[in-house]
């Protein structure tokens, strides 16, 4: 019997730390393989900001998930004091006594072994297996493995292959920049953008093919209409064109989620549906859609808030709130309906006009229906006209129909 052992940071696990281990999996042909993140690397301080260890364990089963064969272990997690190889290796050998262990490493960890904690018992316990980080290494490597056979007795293999060359370093240096997901697998992406990791922001075009997978189709127009028009907004105002974006990107997240459906969906994001709410299910999927995005795709407050306001609109909001109610309701797919052009010319000229206007024509759209009116649209509209007069501008005048 063969393990294949591979032992890292993995912070995060890239796509470098898989094709290493797919060669080595080709070339050895291993029983068992087991990638083990290191709970406190003895040789590597953790950069600052790195997630918790167990993040680091959850990321490496999502990684380990697309190599058949191969599994996450938690025996350095779960150990206390620091990760030593030799220990894992005793561990590994008491476990599989008759079992070749053969421990895999990049370049660099192999020039570096001997300063490692018991490198003589880690060369008894195990083979080596290197795989170049980079090419150009060749001679170095064959030195090295020279120096460890002799000096130690020990059995390496020298792997052969294309490397990918990226570290962990690299990667979250990127995410912050929502790049990166190139050397990622999908499952380790969406769990770093699920849970924020390294200060990561989405990459908008994978966040779109996530979102639109929420949505009936024939609302994703309505979707890429409002995104353009959060994102033109937000030029017109100073604000963050990516935040827009995304928040204009989710907003409607849990709309194809209808009748008792969203108010259950409430429920499981502990949020009560006001009298309103209960009248009208449909009117809940602004909170839904907040506590879903925040949940699924990780946003900070800010944006989950332009979320959560965008059907009622809320006294106070702030320029991105204001953008996002605007932009849903002003994109450039919506029929025409009376204001609409109002409202679109105010949107670049006075946002709190413009806010105070959409909220006013909600109010006589919903009246002349006979529907329930939820107080947070009056209310928007109350504390805008009262922004307005305390800043000395008046509010929009309509003419005739108003479908100016
Ligand atoms: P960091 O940038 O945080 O130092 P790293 O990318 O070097 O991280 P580790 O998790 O520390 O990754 O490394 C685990 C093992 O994977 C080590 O043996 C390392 O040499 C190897 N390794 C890392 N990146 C690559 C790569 N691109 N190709 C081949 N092996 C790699």
């Amino acid at each position: 019997m063969r393990v294949l052992i591979y032992g890292g940071s993995f912070n995060p696990p890239h796509l470098g730390h898989l094709r290493s281990v797919q060669t080595a999996v080709k070339a050895l042909r291993p029983d068992k393989t087991l990638l083990i993140p290191a709970a406190d690397p003895p040789h590597k301080a953790l950069a600052a900001g790195t997630p918790a260890k167990e993040h680091r364990l959850a990321m490496t089963a999502l990684a380990a998930e697309v190599l058949p064969g191969c599994e996450a272990s938690d025996m350095e997690i779960r150990r206390a004091g620091p990760s030593y190889t030799s220990d894992t290796l005793r561990e590994l050998q008491a476990a599989y006594p008759e079992a070749e262990l053969i421990f895999l490493m990049g370049t660099d960890m192999l020039l570096s072994i001997e300063t490692w904690h018991e490198p003589e018992v880690i060369m008894a316990l195990a083979s080596l297996a290197v795989f170049a980080r980079e090419a150009g290494r060749e001679g170095e490597i064959s030195t090295q493995v020279e120096h460890l056979r002799e000096a130690y007795g020990a059995a390496v293999y020298v792997l052969d292959g294309e490397p990918v060359t990226v570290s962990s370093t690299q990667v979250r240096a990127l995410l912050p920049m929502r790049q990166g997901r190139e050397y990622l697998t999908d499952g380790v992406y969406a769990y770093i953008i699920r849970h924020r990791l390294y200060g990561a922001q989405p990459d908008l075009d994978w966040l779109r093919e996530k979102a639109y997978a929420y949505l009936k189709p024939t609302r994703v127009a309505h979707v890429k209409g409002a995104e353009e028009m959060a994102r033109r907004l937000a030029v017109r105002w100073g604000e963050d064109e990516s935040d827009a974006a995304e928040a204009a990107i989710l907003h409607d997240i849990t709309k194809k989620t209808v009748g008792p459906d969203q108010l259950r969906l409430g429920e499981k994001y502990g949020i009560m549906a006001d009298k309103w709410e209960l009248e009208n299910f449909e009117l809940l999927h602004a909170k839904t859609g907040a506590a879903f995005a925040k949940d699924v795709f990780g946003v900070p407050d800010h944006i989950a808030d332009a979320i959560r306001y965008h059907t009622t609109g809320w006294p106070g909001m702030t320029r991105l709130e204001q953008i996002v109610y605007l932009a849903d309701a002003i994109e450039l797919g919506r029929k025409p309906y009376p204001a609409l052009e109002a409202i679109r010319k105010a949107a670049f000229q006075d946002l709190d006009a413009a806010v105070e206007l959409c909220a006013r024509r909600t109010l006589s759209y919903v009246a002349e229906r006979g529907l329930p009116i939820h107080p947070d649209t009056a209310k928007t509209q109350q504390y805008y006209l009262k922004k307005l007069e305390d800043k000395g501008a008046f509010p929009i005048q309509l003419d005739g129909d108003a479908n100016e």
